[in-house]
């Protein structure tokens, strides 16, 4: 993801102490499922995608944009194809990247359902709830606190020094696990450069994964073709669903501690002007949130508040 309103000024005196977030669309209650529905959900970014380097491959206003948004819509359809090959018979899939619209919905196959743009509440896991049997991660990357990885950050690359839940670093990957674990859904899959991928299993434990490249710095990779780049991510999620009963949920302890550290003081100073709101240090604030739907919606108002919003 990388979508930080650049003019981003948050106007937060309107909210007041307690609980600050609406809350429709909430995570509903497990429900029994019959044995022969595999429901999985796809969560797609793009800065992991075989071939992804720079700005230009990233949004609309790059050169390669148009014969990149394919190339992501092709690896996720690698994993969708996989996917039913291996039971899955109810698919939503997240255009989670950039302004969310990225992925050709029309390639897709008609019992697929597609999340797109923001916000959402649940960011690049909208949509998914307890009845799911598994998420995957296509096209991810690195952590902002990670030195290496193409295009490595958390959240927003402009505005974010590091993301913790609980005192520790995160990704996006684990952050967005952690949101699927809370609702009992295990990550059984991710694909991006060897650093997202190295990343995620250190945090997540032993799930598949497809290597699309290899990070040689911020802007930099040695990449494999869109072409191998789909059949490893085909052949990654059939494996990674043949082992389903091995993965486990990703659980947080709750409550749940959040720090954003911005690259910048004043966001940090206006945030802790809410109750609900520290101020740790001079560029970091701490959020406590029951559970990770209310961190999840802490982070997507930071993430979208401009006072400049219309309509
Ligand atoms: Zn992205």
């Amino acid at each position: 993801m990388n979508l930080w309103n650049s003019n981003s000024r948050v106007f937060l005196a309107l909210l007041t102490a307690g609980t600050i977030f609406a809350t429709p669309g909430r995570p509903q209650a497990p429900s029994p499922t019959s044995s022969k529905k595999l429901k999985i959900y796809i969560s797609v970014d793009m800065e992991g995608v075989a071939g992804v380097v720079t700005a230009d491959q990233l949004g609309p206003s790059g050169f390669e944009y148009e014969r990149f948004r394919k190339f992501m819509t092709n690896e996720t359809l690698a994993a969708v194809q996989a996917a039913k090959e291996a039971g899955a018979n109810e698919i939503i899939v997240s255009d989670s990247h950039g302004n969310g619209q990225n992925l050709l919905i029309e390639q897709f196959p008609k019992d697929v359902r597609i999340v797109r743009a923001w916000p959402r509440h649940g960011g690049m896991m909208a949509g998914i709830d307890s009845t799911f049997d598994a998420a995957m991660f296509v096209g991810y990357h690195a952590s902002t606190t990670n030195p290496r990885g193409v295009r490595a950050h958390t959240f927003s690359s402009a505005h974010l020094a590091r993301v913790a839940l609980n005192g520790n670093a995160v990704t996006e990957g684990e952050f967005n696990a952690a949101y699927a674990g809370a609702l009992g859904v295990p990550v059984v899959f991710a694909s991006g450069d060897d650093a997202a991928t190295q990343e995620l299993k250190s945090r997540l434990g032993n799930i598949e994964i497809a290597e699309t490249k290899k990070s040689l710095g911020f802007h930099s990779a040695e990449t494999i073709t869109p072409e191998a780049s789909c059949e490893r991510v085909a052949a990654g999620v059939k494996v990674a669903l043949h082992r389903l009963p091995e993965f486990k949920p990703y659980v947080l302890k709750t409550p749940i501690t959040l720090e954003l550290t911005f690259k910048n003081y004043t966001p940090a100073e206006i945030l802790s002007y809410l109750r609900a709101v520290q101020r740790v240090d001079s560029h970091t604030i701490r959020f406590v949130g029951k559970d990770m739907a209310e961190v999840d919606d802490f982070v997507e108002f930071v993430d979208n508040y401009n006072a400049d919003l219309t309509p």
